[in-house]
This record gives C-alpha cells, structure tokens and sequence, in this order.
C-alpha cells in the first residue's frame, strides 16, 4: 500500500510517523520536534484556481493522497481557508516592489487562524475515529490562543486548555482570549510566555500524568506548520516571480512555514527574518554560539520570544550554509518600528499593525538591498487589534472590524494560576 510523506523527529531518523500521528504527539518521544522525511515538488504544477482554498487544496493535496478521500480533503480545505487572502502593492515614494501579503482576515484577524483552523479540521476527523477525548494545550503570547479557541470551540471530543502571561498581552488580546468558549479554560498564569511554552512542553512529556490525551497547537505542531506554506506559494503563483519575504517572527513557525513552501518547489528569492528587540535569532545567523536569553516586552509582543521554539526544526531542513544564504535575520527597535508605521502610512495610505511594521522597517532599514526584486512583507494581524496604538502613532483610528466588536458583548470565563506543573495539572484533570 502507497503511503503519505512520514515525519521524524529532529533528533533522529527512527521511529517515522504519519500525519495523523505527528498532529497528535506535538512533540516528538525524544523531545525533538518532527520534520518531513521530504517533500513533493509540485508547486509549479498548480493548475488554474478560482479561489485561495482551491489553490490550497492542491498544494496541500500531496501530502495526504492516500490517506484522505479526495473530496473529504477538498471540503476541509473549504471549511479552513474560509476567508480572504490579499496581496496589495504598495504605492508610494520609496515603496516600488514592495507588497503586502494580509493573512489577517480570518475570524481572530491574525495569520495564527490559518494553522488553527487547519488543525482543527484534521483533528476532528481523528478524534471522531477515536474514543477517547483530546484535550489541546496551547501557550500564547496573545494570538494563538484566541485563534486555537475559536478554531476549535465548536468540535465535538475536543477540549482546549489555553495558557497566557499575566499582563503581556493587550486588553484587546486578554478579552479575545477570555471569552467563554464550549469546551475551552483559559489560563491567565502568573510568569513569562517562555515559562507558559515550558510548562506545556513538560505535560507533553509526561502524558501519563494526565487522564486525558494530550496533544499541542502551538507552533511546534506540525500540523499549524503546512497550512503555513500554502499562503507563501499563493504570493509567488500570483506575483508570477520569486521574490523576498520580510517574515515578522517570533517562535519562527511562519518562517518555517516558508522554507516549506521552498522545499517543495516554490520559487522564492530569500527570506528575512524581522524580529523585534528579542534578536537571538539574527545574532545566531552570524554567530552560532549566540544563546537564547529571557524574552523582553516590546510594541508587537505576539513577537516577545527569548528562545524561538521552530530554530530546532529550521536547523534539521536547512544545513547552515543554506541557512544563511537563504535567511538574512534582522532586529528592529520600538522606536523603528513606530517610524515604519508612521512613514508607511504618510507615504503610501496603508495602516499597517505592530507585528507587520517590523516587516517593513526591515526593507526601509535596508536600502543595500536589491532594488529590482520584489519583495512581500508578510503581514500577520489586523491593525484594528490595537486601537490605542494606531490611534497614537497615526493619529486615527484603525477601519474597525465586525469580529471584534461582537466580542464585547460575550462573557468572560479565565482561571488564574501559578506557573507550575501541578497547577496546570489541576486544570487538566479537573
Ligand atoms: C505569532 C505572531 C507572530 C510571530 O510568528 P512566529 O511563527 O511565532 O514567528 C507575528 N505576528 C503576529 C501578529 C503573531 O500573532
């Protein structure tokens, strides 16, 4: 029998897993993260689509040939890339060949919807196979919990507990994270999103602690990480040539989803890695003994990571000479940040968010760039998540967004606890 593309661990080449397999462990046994054994190279085949979901269906399609009916995948891709997708050239003195690739028009308005609700569509399926409960841990630092809650609040057999660092997020993103949701506890815990990532790394590694099946959306899942790749594939078949992506990135797990796209043929020029002042990663790609330190908050804190959890899985596809060939890291300050937004705004219109004005302020940063490639700046929230920034910085208001405003009407359900494993243990098991 003919099966799908296997996963390994990042530290070793046996036992492989599938799909469904991979979805549900998070973590590989070993600790390590789980990568493809490899890749279809089909990008270039994609025939002529009508929509976003019909060219992922097709580029998502060979990595579940044999293990999903054809028109069973089809709806899924449907059901999970239900929203728009745009790609916008900028117009404007300076900003010639620059686009803007917005991934934050789904229901939670940031790029984290896309992995989550892909997720939430392959783990549904399984759990409907499945007796047993799965109960999802996800740590946030602001927009994976809101998009895992949403995306999965309405799945039978599926229960979600979300973990987030007291007074790292902003209201907007407290309230999005707190709303009672069927089948959802939000954790507010007293510590860092570095100390929420640990906690939910170590009750994966220890599953028998727990009465329930475990299994993690963060980014490490693989499962957030394919649907990840789609969007970059889409850019290029739309632009019709191989330009740089300006990635704003945090754990790196939209960056990963890029080299995914690459390493199945997608025609892509480079990347660049735009962090925020948490810059372990860009001082690693010139200098491998550089250490992963506390996080710090900054203006685009979905950004605020010490120690990006996906650099493991980036280290296993890419051989370092590919690495830094491929991927130029850049970090950029708060105050280069607001400067971004701001003569981004004055010299072209766009409203651009926090998160996506790092993006950019790694091209405006950087004029020694190649003038003539086109460049795509990934952009991943929706400026109308921060209404008080955008008001301060540009002096008006972000467009408002209907899925915002009917939060405010819906009760709020959080559980507050320490930053421990046995706290989160009572959770779990309660
Ligand atoms: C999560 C997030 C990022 C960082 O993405 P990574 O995959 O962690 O690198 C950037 N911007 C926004 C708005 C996010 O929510």
């Amino acid at each position: 029998m003919k099966r799908d593309i296997r996963y390994v661990s990042t530290r070793s080449s046996t036992p492989s897993y599938s799909f469904e397999q991979a979805l549900q462990l998070g973590l590989a046994p070993d600790g390590g993260l789980l990568i493809p054994v490899d890749y279809p190279n089909h990008t270039s085949q994609i025939a002529p689509y009508d929509s976003y979901a019909a060219f992922a269906y097709q580029f998502l399609r060979p990595w579940f040939e044999h293990s999903i009916r054809e028109d069973e995948f089809r709806a899924l891709c449907e059901t999970a890339f239900s929203f728009p997708v745009n790609l916008i050239p900028l117009t404007g003195p300076g900003f010639g060949n620059i686009y803007v690739l917005e991934l934050f028009h789904g229901p939670t308005l940031s790029f984290k919807d896309f992995g989550a609700r892909f997720m939430a569509a392959m783990l549904e399926r399984i759990a409907k196979k499945q007796d047993s409960p799965i109960t999802i841990l996800v740590a946030t630092s602001g927009d994976t919990g809101s998009a895992v809650a949403e995306a999965f609040a309405s799945k039978n057999d599926i229960r979600v507990v979300l973990l987030y660092p007291k007074g790292q997020v902003s209201p907007l993103q407290e309230l999005q994270l707190t709303v009672a949701r069927q089948g959802v506890t939000a954790c507010r815990v007293n510590g860092t999103f570095d100390d929420c990532q640990a906690l939910v790394k170590d009750a994966l590694q220890n599953q028998t602690r727990f009465n329930h099946i475990l299994s993690s959306a963060n980014s490490i899942n693989l499962g957030r990480l394919l649907p990840q790749a789609v969007y970059y594939a889409w850019a290029v078949a739309t632009l019709g040539q191989a330009p740089v992506f300006h990635v704003p990135s945090g754990n790196l797990g939209n960056l990963t989803g890029g080299v995914l796209a690459l390493k199945s043929g997608t025609s892509i020029a480079g990347f660049v890695a735009a962090h925020n002042r948490n810059s372990f990663f860009p001082e690693f790609l010139t200098d491998s003994n550089a250490s992963a330190r506390k996080s710090i908050s900054t203006l685009s804190n979905a950004m605020d990571v010490g120690a990006p959890s996906n650099l493991e899985r980036l280290r296993s596809m890419l051989t370092r000479k590919e690495m830094r060939s491929l991927i130029n890291g850049v970090s950029i300050s708060d105050d280069d940040t607001l400067t971004a937004m701001r003569s981004t705004y004055q010299q072209t219109g766009y409203m651009a968010d926090p998160h996506t004005a790092v993006a950019l302020a790694s091209i405006t940063g950087r004029d020694h760039l190649d003038q003539d490639l086109k460049r795509v700046v990934v952009s991943t929230a929706h400026p109308g998540k921060f209404p008080e920034l955008m008001r301060e910085t540009l002096g008006t208001d972000p467009e408002a967004s209907g899925n915002l405003e009917i939060l405010r009407e819906r009760e709020i359900d959080v559980e507050e606890i320490a930053a421990t494993a046995a706290a989160l243990r009572d959770v779990i098991n309660s």
